[in-house]
């Protein structure tokens, strides 16, 4: 039973003004596994004048000193990654091939953050004026459950790779991550001040910080309500916002896909992450003339995919991360049910055989049509929807017609024609006939799926203001 009472504020862990404990959970067993002390407005107020202490000397510092830093704080995470690991299994649920990638991830991503700084041309010419690429200030990092380590490590190295110190609200519900995480960044050894780590409640920590107006920039990644409650409250000082949020993103297979790749791209990409990812194919849009072979081979595969115990290594689905969240997925299936659409596969309640635990049976539904709240809302569980399309331009009417737009994916037999279906789909990112992602390439959504981008040039870019001078002879 692990009890977690420091907040990491100005170099030093301490004890939390806030008084509010909250329990965390193994997903997996619906058991107690540990308590975490949160922080409370107070706590943020005095992380923010220690980031804002720590600002003008830091954002001094060398492109040779940053990349050091970064270098330690990537060693100092890549040595806990099987702490790392036996975390996400247990407070989030991870099955165990999932987790390897994700505590990897945490450390990888700083790398990927200090190549991109080694080659950031922070000076450029413009005509007769220098324009130098100026560091924001203070930046408040809100971070969601499903990839806390990752998501703090790679906007904490972003931010401090641009110059800028940080104020980082984890979510409450990755408080045993946030402790291994803000213990290895303790070791690497940074100034006082130029990292804090407060978990606490959003309401409470996250509104302080999105509403200080000692904090310049706010990076935030979570859902499309709470993004919007934060831009409102950063309207106020003009702060500069990005935001990642959520996805209902289509998978459109076209007429000359080959199934047999088609169908385990759909599964992955539909239930990844225990289909709690924003970028999760939840929307499969397939040939009408092909509905039956695609339905006969999809509800195969699903019902091969394993959704169970994380520890299991042939387990692809663990539970949800929370109670609520399988309330949520639960009533979200009865609504398709209610709603006239088929379930072809998976259903309510947990799957054969389970008795605890916050598993889903994974679940399909087929005859959706793209007005249904199952095809609008993002469900955030391993809930997907078979969509039917006469011809090419419906398909993309289709995919387009959401309020989001963070990615997209393509089946295709000819990578060309599959090229030029991805072109008009109005998303961040599209995938043509593979799941793998360019680390080096923008991250981030059309429409509601949010504003502004991050990773490569594009995300350092996000902390910087570009100042123009010009200087007469
Ligand atoms: P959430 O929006 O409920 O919470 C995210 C973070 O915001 C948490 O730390 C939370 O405590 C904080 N928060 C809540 N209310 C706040 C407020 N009023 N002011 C400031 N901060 C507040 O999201 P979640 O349930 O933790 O995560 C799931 C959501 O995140 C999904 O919608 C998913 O699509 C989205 N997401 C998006 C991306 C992306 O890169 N686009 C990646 C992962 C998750």
């Amino acid at each position: 039973m692990e009890r977690i009472d420091q907040l990491y504020i100005d170099g030093a862990f301490v004890t939390p003004h806030g008084d509010e404990w909250f329990n965390l959970f193994n997903p997996a067993t619906e058991e107690v596994i540990g308590q975490v002390r949160l922080a409370d407005a107070e706590d943020a107020r005095r992380a923010i004048a220690a980031a804002k202490r720590a600002f003008p000397a830091f954002s001094r510092t060398t492109r040779a000193e940053r990349l050091a830093m970064l270098e330690r704080m990537r060693a100092a995470v890549a040595a806990c990654e099987d702490e790392l690991f036996e975390a996400l299994v247990t407070e989030y649920g991870a099955p165990v091939s999932r987790a390897r990638w994700m505590a990897s991830y945490a450390h990888q991503v700083i790398g990927e953050v200090a190549e991109v700084l080694a080659r950031y041309d922070f000076e450029r010419q413009a005509g007769a004026a220098r324009v130098v690429m100026q560091p924001l200030g203070v930046a408040g990092l809100i971070t969601p459950w499903n990839n806390d380590a990752g998501f703090i490590c790679g906007k904490l190295a972003t931010a401090l790779a641009a110059g800028c110190t940080a104020v980082i609200k984890p979510s409450e519900m990755s408080a045993i991550q946030t402790r291994i995480v803000t213990r290895a960044l303790h070791e690497a050894g940074l100034p006082p001040g130029v990292f804090n780590i407060v978990t606490g409640r959003g309401e409470v920590v996250g509104a302080e910080i999105s509403a200080s107006p000692d904090v310049a920039k706010i990076s935030f990644t979570g859902s499309t309500v709470v993004g919007k409650t934060i831009l409102r409250a950063g309207a106020e000082t003009l702060k500069r916002v990005t935001l990642e949020l959520g996805g209902k993103s289509p998978m459109v297979v076209l007429d000359d896909a080959d199934f047999s790749t088609a169908v385990p791209l759909a599964v992955q990409a539909g239930f990844m992450n225990n289909g709690q990812a924003c970028i999760a194919g939840t929307r499969i849009l397939v040939p009408a003339s092909r509905q039956a072979e695609f339905e006969s081979l999809l509800a195969r595969e699903v019902r091969a995919t394993k959704s169970g115990d994380p520890r299991d290594a042939d387990t692809a689905i663990g539970p949800m991360v929370s109670a609520k969240q399988w309330e949520r997925v639960q009533r979200y299936i009865r609504l398709g049910i209610n709603e006239g659409a088929r379930l072809l596969v998976g259903g309510e309640g947990r799957p054969e055989g389970m008795k605890r635990g916050w598993c889903v049976k994974p679940t399909v539904f087929t005859d959706v049509r793209n007005d249904m709240t199952i095809a609008r809302e993002e469900i955030f569980g391993p809930v997907l929807s078979l969509i039917t399309y006469r011809d090419e331009d419906e398909a993309v009417a289709i995919a387009n017609d959401t309020l989001y737009g963070l990615h997209g994916y393509v089946v295709s037999g000819d990578p060309q024609r599959g090229a030029r279906v991805a072109a008009r789909i109005d998303a961040g990112r599209v995938l043509v006939n593979t799941l793998t992602h360019e680390p080096k390439a923008p991250f981030g959504g059309f429409k509601q799926s949010g504003i502004g981008r991050e990773n490569g040039p594009y995300g350092l870019e996000a902390y910087l203001e570009p100042k123009a001078l010009v200087v007469a002879a």
